[in-house]
């Protein structure tokens, strides 16, 4: 017998939280808004599975292209709303605003009461810098992660430009473009640049929606 599963994705729970209640959802207020959200979302899932006999499930996905597709056509129908439209991009799922400072163990604790609500996929991240001369930092991280949160990874920088041998972190300039930090390489042929984008590594250059919320991403630890 097949089985057939539907996955229901969704992007933008931090947005809506902002748009509607006008405060972050990490706030109390808008907290207590995107649980309800999610639960509506949920819910309708449930509902759909019951009507159909079809496997729905809530995925919270990161919307590779789309993230930025609907920012655009959202920011041309509605004009420029601050922290909505202005942006460039929608934010992966339920996640933390990638600008918002946050520390990783608030991160992954506050991202945690969202995973069971979206059970046909999520995924929590949080930014590091190289952290190969603090592994006693990334041990407790991991600890917190097991006992805390079903699914969470590390983000870190490790890239590399062929040019001048430059192994580190490749910058966004101001121009939006990719820039070596030692020899001002911006020959894309010539570096290797590995951010995550969707839940698995992805090497090398993303829509202009995607390279603007990379710039944004601060660090957690
Ligand atoms: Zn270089």
């Amino acid at each position: 017998m097949d089985i057939q599963l539907y996955h229901f994705g969704y992007i933008g729970v931090y947005e809506t939280t902002k748009l509607i209640k006008g405060v972050s959802h990490t706030t109390s207020q808008g907290h207590e808004f995107a649980i309800k959200l999610m639960n509506a979302l949920k819910n309708a899932t449930l509902k759909w599975k019951k009507e159909t006999g079809l496997g729905f499930a809530l995925y919270g996905t990161p919307a590779e292209s789309l993230c930025y597709r609907f920012a655009r056509i959202d920011k041309e129908k509605f004009g420029t709303i601050e922290d909505v439209t202005d942006k460039g991009y929608y934010t992966n799922s339920y996640h933390v605003d990638v600008r918002e400072k946050i520390d990783a163990f608030n991160k992954l604790k506050f991202e945690s009461e969202f995973q069971p609500l979206s059970g046909g996929g999520a995924i929590s991240y949080v930014e590091v810098p190289n952290m190969k001369n603090n592994l006693e930092a990334m041990e407790e991280v991991v600890k917190f992660i097991y006992d805390n949160i079903q699914y969470a990874e590390f983000n870190t920088k490790s890239d590399f430009c062929q040019v001048c041998g430059f192994d580190g972190e490749i910058v966004i300039n101001k121009d939006m473009e990719w820039e070596c930090p030692n020899c001002g390489n911006k020959d894309k042929g010539k570096m290797n640049v590995v951010r995550r984008t969707c839940g698995y590594l992805g090497e090398n250059f993303w829509n202009a929606g995607k390279t603007k919320e990379i710039k944004s991403r601060v660090l957690h630890l």
